[in-house]
């Protein structure tokens, strides 16, 4: 049985926030958190689930949530009140659905970017919306009052109505719907949407030469993270029937990083938690007699603190004791587990030419500046066949190469796969169409497991560059687990399958490295000096693999090893100075005396 569907057991992390949920009228009074704090503690609870899929799984630093939880506040608040809205979950949704357009709109914008620059353009953005608030839809949201006398909720079921008191009816309101989004959070963490998130965190680079659409995934999540925004920006409006203009500043996006950092990024739970440590020494400190603004000192130290003495955040920290309560040492994986390992199925794409090369490259040049790396290069490739490029540091092999798989747009030139022109397509397109590469450094996710590392090439295949299955179990995705198996077992890595990769050897690094191009199902397979840095035994060891896999699969290798190049090879091409100085049998290339001069230097005579 797969471990993902085990049952009930599947859903204890959702029964045990219910039971907090229900608990907490009774434990957090005596902690000194009343029906307000707990209420106010689950908005920004629940803003942060969001922020952690964007953040903690994506790895996308966003100092412009508030932007969305404005969003959704004021539009929720407007409708409520001008608005002429009578029922509240219309205006909810609306609120949330301006927040989710407005972030379609910035994150089109800011995703091109990334790091620093992305978070700074998230930043500005958001305080071009504090902006448009205050001064020119001032009519709208009241500018700087805000909009008050905000109704307060009324749940109509039919001809029954509840209005929701202040106290702990809102603290159970607001709980409802912490607890959907948490369901739906953890959901979207465990599908393969989910696996991709993680895919790009690790390594987008990677993640994008599998064959997955990168930028179309972190738009998707930063809409998600922005529709989390706006809904708790909604229900701070009906929780304080005042919807403040603060709700758009830096501050409020900044303490949004605070609280996750703290409370753990990548556990969904941390922006709680850090919501609940945040929160509560704010209102305490402030009510220290004789304190007076040194709080501020005091809140500034504590956070220090705390990130200095929790790497991952206290949720993460407490994870991370679990794990090892329970013997764990990663995260549990959710890949379907396979227990027999079938053939890797290889996608042969149909020949769009009949006749055609497998993959032909037509005058192929790349210049940078004034320097020409590859110079008008050309090159065909036969169904099956296994080609070796050689060449001196410098030659020009890996730009030949990059241009080949879409990672690099030739200057001039044509490429066909198939007999269909791939030239400028990208390579998360060129993978797609069943041509993928082995990296010369390892480009591997190395805080996931190998089994989740196939995963990710094999969903590409299974999946296409995108989809939005956020609900969908990847656990219960067999057919893509008995694949992952199987180009586990292929490469010879069986007995490491669960280990994350951080942990292998270089040599079993490398193994994984072919996997993964394999695993994409490609039947046309770049491979980028695969032996680089690895030692004598090893070298036999990969020189054997890449023979054992060759059968329906076309290769290019490029290699400095000769004696494993002449092994492998049946016909070669010799780039020098970026141009192609021969091509022919290893025999024919060995006894070239141009090839001599400028490569082998006679030594080969
Ligand atoms: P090889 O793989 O055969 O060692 P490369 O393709 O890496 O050769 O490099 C060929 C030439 O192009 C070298 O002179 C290198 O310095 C230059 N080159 C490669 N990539 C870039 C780049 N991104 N920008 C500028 N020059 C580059």
């Amino acid at each position: 049985m797969s471990r993902g569907g085990a049952g009930w057991r599947a859903w204890l992390p959702e029964l045990a926030v219910l039971a907090g949920l229900l608990l907490g009228p009774l434990v957090l009074p005596p902690l000194g958190i009343g029906a307000d704090l707990a209420a106010r503690i689950l908005i920004w609870g629940l803003f942060g689930l969001g922020f952690d899929l964007l953040f903690g799984y994506t790895g996308l630093l966003s100092f412009g949530q508030a932007a969305f939880y404005g969003v959704g506040g004021f539009v929720t608040a407007y409708l409520l009140t001008d608005g002429g809205f009578s029922q509240l979950l219309p205006a909810l949704a609306l609120g949330t659905l301006a927040a989710g357009a407005a972030a379609l709109l910035i994150g089109l914008l800011t995703l091109r970017r990334t790091g620093i620059y992305f978070a700074m353009s998230t930043l500005a953005f958001a305080e071009m919306f504090f902006f448009l608030e205050n001064s020119p839809l001032k009519d709208y949201t009241g500018g700087e009052n805000g909009i008050a006398g905000i109704p307060p909720p009324v749940l109509s079921l039919g001809f029954v109505k509840f209005a929701i008191g202040s106290g702990w009816p809102m603290y159970a309101f607001v709980g409802g719907f912490f607890l959907i989004g948490y369901i739906v959070a953890r959901r979207v963490v465990h599908s393969p949407f989910g696996a991709v998130l993680s895919a790009i965190r690790g390594n987008p680079v990677r993640a994008m030469a599998l064959g997955h659409s990168i930028q179309t995934y972190k738009l998707a999540v930063f809409v998600i993270a922005a529709l989390y925004g706006g809904l708790a920006g909604g229900l701070l409006g009906l929780f304080q029937s005042f919807m403040p203009p603060d709700a758009f500043t830096l501050d409020t996006s900044g303490q949004l990083v605070i609280q996750t950092v703290i409370g753990g990024a990548g556990t969904l739970l941390g922006p709680l938690l850090g919501a609940t440590i945040w929160l509560t020494l704010y209102e305490a400190l402030q009510h220290v007699a004789g304190l007076g603004a040194a709080w501020k000192l005091i809140l500034g130290a504590v956070f220090v603190l705390l990130i200095t003495v929790f790497r991952h955040g206290v949720g993460g920290a407490l994870l991370a004791a679990a794990r090892r309560m329970r013997g764990l040492r990663a995260a549990p994986d959710d890949s379907p587990h396979a227990a027999a390992a079938p053939q890797l199925d290889i996608v042969a794409a149909a020949p769009a030419a009949p006749g055609a090369p497998v993959l032909e490259a037509r005058g192929i040049t790349k210049q940078y500046g004034g320097l020409t790396a590859v110079g008008d290069v050309s090159f065909t490739l036969a169904e099956g066949e296994m080609r070796g490029v050689i060449g001196p540091n410098g030659a020009g092999k890996s730009t030949f190469f990059k241009m080949l798989a879409g990672e690099v747009r030739p200057t001039q030139g044509q490429v066909f796969l198939r007999g269909a022109e791939i030239t400028g397509l990208g390579v998360t397109a060129v993978c797609q169409r069943g041509m993928s590469k082995s990296y010369q450094i390892n480009q591997l996710f190395e805080t996931l497991t190998v089994r989740q590392n196939m995963m990710i090439a094999v969903l590409a295949r299974a999946r296409g560059r995108f989809r939005l299955d956020l609900l969908r179990r990847l656990a219960s995705m067999r057919e893509a687990g008995a694949q992952a198996e199987a180009a586990i077992q292929l490469v010879g890595l069986g007995p490491h399958a669960d280990s994350v990769v951080a942990e292998l050897a270089y040599g079993e690094k490398r193994r994984l490295e072919i996997g993964l191009a394999l695993a994409t199902g490609a039947n046309v397979l770049l491979f980028d000096e695969p032996l680089a840095g690895l030692g004598p035994e090893e070298r036999v060891q990969i020189v054997a693999l890449l023979k054992a896999i060759r059968s329906g699969r076309t290769m290019v290798i490029v290699e400095h090893d000769m004696d494993a190049m002449f092994e492998l090879a049946e016909r070669i091409t010799v780039l020098y100075e970026g141009r192609k100085l021969a091509e022919g049998t290893p025999e024919a290339i060995q006894r070239d005396p141009a090839v001599q001069d400028a490569y082998l230097g006679g030594v080969h005579e």
